[in-house]
């Protein structure tokens, strides 16, 4: 008798954690909490940063700034998924993109919804879709999805940095 060789194993894994914010992720969990996208400016470069960092990751000084963006922006790229994952189940096909929130120099990962997921396109224009009021917390998860606004699509060059 031969033995058939092993192909792969499941292994069950499981990490619990407790995540503590520095003080300028805290500022944008606390806006979270009140329905405000809050970035933080750089003094040299004045890009806007959002979710904040302590310092610019470019220009290597520390924010100044506090800066609340819109909860509308543009979908600079995306992905069709058609695997779920544990925790989250969304029906199949579903879209996972970044936004470019306006007033923001860096762009969020965000689930797209309210479109069908083959009229989904870079450069499309859409807007935060918030939990109910009572549920919001310190999370980006707030956010339950974007979805698309009625505007004309974003010109590629507006974007294109953030591809
Ligand atoms: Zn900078």
């Amino acid at each position: 008798m031969t033995a058939e060789p092993i192909t792969g194993i499941v292994t069950p894994i499981r990490l619990d954690y407790t995540y503590t914010p520095g003080t300028a992720p805290s500022g944008f969990l606390r806006g979270m909490k009140e329905g405000r996208i809050l970035g933080r400016r750089c003094p040299q470069c004045s890009k806007v940063y959002v979710p904040p960092r302590g310092s610019c990751p470019m220009c290597g000084v520390e924010f100044a700034d506090e800066v609340e963006v819109a909860d509308t922006g543009t979908l600079v790229t995306f992905a069709v998924v058609n695997v779920n994952f544990a925790n989250r189940v969304i029906d199949l096909p579903y879209v996972s993109g970044e936004v470019r929130f306006d007033g923001s120099d860096t762009t969020s990962m965000v689930l797209v919804q309210g479109i069908p997921v083959d009229e989904v396109r870079m450069g499309m224009r859409v807007k935060a879709h918030w939990l109910p009021r009572e549920e919001w917390d310190f999370t980006f998860a707030n956010i339950d999805y974007v979805e698309p606004i009625d505007e004309p699509d974003a010109d590629y060059d507006s974007y294109r940095e953030f591809v």
